[in-house]
């Protein structure tokens, strides 16, 4: 099968999600885990892009995958995500296997993501983009007519104002609520993905690389709301990143990828301390621009 054929088939198959019964896996927390992801291997052609992988997102944690470039991080991502199909290894929610589950149906089962280029309707206020990811979850039936009626005439719920609003009261979009989302700068716009996300009730979210493009200032911002969000609404939050600082200083655990292998995983006092994490970061070029450790 080729890498096409697979992304293929994983885009598109199945929708069935079937129990099955598995020991809790150890995650260094003692608390349930939301996503596991056990014994994950995935191939393309002879690269062995990830080699038995397994993490997990514990609800109302923050988890860290980190790694050198082509350590096998984004692979990873959509291995969870569903954008690739492993050879080898399973995918569990909430202990039911959704290894071969399409995107769409992860998503409706509360695994909810955001990407590294934001994109949105940049006519629409930030208020609206975030209104329409409600509606994609809530009331799909109404996106398209709505899109297509004037604004005066699209009457939203009491239920739809109130969770919008407390999303954007949660990511720190108020006083831009009602701006075109055109010409948001970047920490604005990875806000307005991160509300979009929330209004969907997920029961994690999969970041992939928050922090590229953010000056430190912006990526503080984005980490303090990142601790909040897992504190307040008990999301699984796992969180690919390139900048190690960031990771460590906002994880409770973390993972780190080298070459396709876990070389360490731990709580971030070990991972700052690991020898196998200073190798793997030294040997490369980026470990410096990275001023991690
Ligand atoms: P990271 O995100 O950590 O930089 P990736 O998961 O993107 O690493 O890549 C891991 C390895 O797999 C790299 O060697 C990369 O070149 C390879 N790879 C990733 N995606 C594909 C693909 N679709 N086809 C072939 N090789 C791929
Ligand atoms: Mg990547």
């Amino acid at each position: 099968m080729t890498v096409t054929d697979r992304e293929k088939s994983a885009a598109s198959d199945g929708d069935s999600v079937t129990a099955i019964p598995h020991s809790t896996p150890d995650n260094g927390s003692g608390r349930q885990d939301l996503i596991s992801a056990q014994n994950v291997t995935v191939r393309f052609g002879g690269l062995v892009a990830l080699s038995d992988i397994s993490i997990s997102v514990p609800r109302g944690s923050i988890v860290g995958l980190v790694g050198p470039n082509g350590a096998g991080k984004s692979t990873l991502f959509n291995v969870i995500s569903g954008l690739v199909r492993p050879d080898a290894g399973q995918i569990l929610l909430e202990g039911a296997d959704i290894t071969d589950s399409s995107v769409q149906t992860r998503a409706r089962l509360g695994i909810g993501r955001t990407f590294q280029r934001p994109e949105m309707f940049v006519s629409l206020t930030v208020r609206e983009n975030i209104t329409l990811a409600y509606r994609m979850r809530h009331a799909r039936s109404r996106l398209w007519r709505d899109l297509l009626l004037p604004a005066r005439s699209r009457a939203a719920g009491a239920e739809e104002e109130r969770a919008v609003s407390e999303a954007i009261t949660l990511v720190g979009l108020k006083s831009v609520e009602h701006a075109r989302a055109a010409g948001l700068p970047l920490g604005h716009a990875r806000r307005v993905e991160m509300a979009r996300a929330i209004v969907m009730a997920p029961k994690a979210i999969l970041l992939d690389e928050p922090s590229s493009g953010l000056d430190p200032t912006e990526t503080a911002q984005f980490s303090r709301m990142l601790t909040m969000l897992s504190g307040e609404r008990d999301i699984g939050l796992l969180l690919v990143e390139h900048n190690v600082g960031m990771v460590l200083d906002l994880c409770q655990r973390i993972h780190v990828l080298d070459f396709g292998v876990g070389i360490a995983a731990g709580p971030p006092e070990e991972i700052r301390h690991s020898e196998a994490v200073h190798a793997a970061y030294f040997g490369h070029a980026e470990a410096a621009e990275g001023g991690a450790f």
